[in-house]
């Protein structure tokens, strides 16, 4: 089972979920391929706008204020899985809450804050390393990306962005809503940084893809730990706790065995909070915590409405 997590990302700006410069055109081929084994959940929500909390909440199942919370990783480990966790982040706080609970951590990137410029593509031998071991056929690798966190710039090699003075319908659109010249600068960097965030997204989906013996259970799940603000709804750029595109991030599960949630019901909202639900189904795990209702793939799943500091006038 591979778990990545990236940074920053708003699925609005991603060719996968309709947006209109070609920004992932892997995943795209990926989904063309996978068919009924890819689900892309149209209407997916972070309910943090910053990654501290939103990965607190995302490994204690939503539930990060309750006595004992469970940790996904500690239950991953109780149940015979062999952890991993891979990332081009430097953060203390993360290690000590999260990565520390699993077998190997491999942090790619020594560089303290998320200023520095390694890029994500740094961790894919790591990666490749977790698969190639053989001590364990029951394996947890967690990969951590820094996704499309500002500066946007420092998030794709140089000279890699294709939308650099273009003029299109999305600049147009821009120009239209009035945004200034200097934000629609910075979409077109952050619109390079997701088309290079598309090669090591789908470089990780397909090493899953590919790995394992014929018959083993695979799996593997991707989303952005909370959504950036780049002009959508206002004129500024960054993190967004006050407006709803802080929050809405892409969603996407694969998996080699088992139906995934039919077309119509990927477009059920989901929550970033109750990933740890969907996870104990990836990974098989029966545990007397279970409710359905918070797993997205299972038929009794119920969505609730999160309560955030953003107004949000749908949710899909
Ligand atoms: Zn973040």
């Amino acid at each position: 089972m591979v778990l990545v997590i990236t940074d920053s990302i708003n699925r609005d700006n991603m060719a996968l979920y309709g947006y209109g410069r070609p920004t992932t055109p892997r995943l795209l081929a990926h989904k063309a391929q996978a068919g009924e084994q890819m689900a892309v959940l149209q209407n997916a929500w972070s309910v943090d706008a910053s990654t501290l909390p939103a990965l607190r909440n995302m490994f204690h199942f939503g539930l990060p204020e309750s006595e004992n919370p469970p940790h996904l990783l500690a239950l991953a480990r109780a149940a015979g899985y062999k952890v991993w966790w891979i990332s081009n982040h430097d953060d203390l706080a993360i290690e000590q809450q999260h990565a520390r609970l699993a077998d190997v951590v491999d942090m790619v990137n020594r560089t303290p804050g998320r200023a520095s410029a390694s890029l994500d593509g740094e961790i894919l031998d790591c990666v490749q390393e977790a698969f190639a071991d053989t001590s364990t056929d029951r394996k947890l690798i967690v990969v951590h990306l820094m996704g499309a966190h500002p500066h946007y710039s420092l998030r794709f090699p140089e000279n890699a962005n294709p939308f650099d003075d273009d003029v299109d319908a999305v600049e147009n659109g821009l120009v239209k809503d009035g945004r200034s010249a200097w934000v629609r600068r910075f979409r077109q960097e952050y619109d390079a940084a997701l088309l290079y965030h598309d090669f090591v997204v789908s470089e990780l989906l397909q090493q899953t893809r590919s790995a394992g013996k014929p018959g083993e259970d695979r799996a593997w799940m991707y989303l952005s730990d909370h959504g950036q603000e780049v002009g959508h709804g206002s004129d500024r750029a960054g993190h967004s706790p006050s407006t709803a595109s802080g929050y809405r991030i892409p969603t996407v599960i694969w998996r080699n065995r088992e139906p995934l949630p039919s077309v119509a019901a990927q477009q059920q909202p989901f929550r970033a909070d109750w990933t740890g639900w969907a996870l104990m189904d990836l990974l098989r795990i029966q545990w007397n915590g279970q409710m359905p209702e918070r797993n997205v793939l299972d038929p009794s799943y119920r969505w609730q409405v999160p309560e955030l500091p953003a107004i949000v006038e749908s949710f899909g």
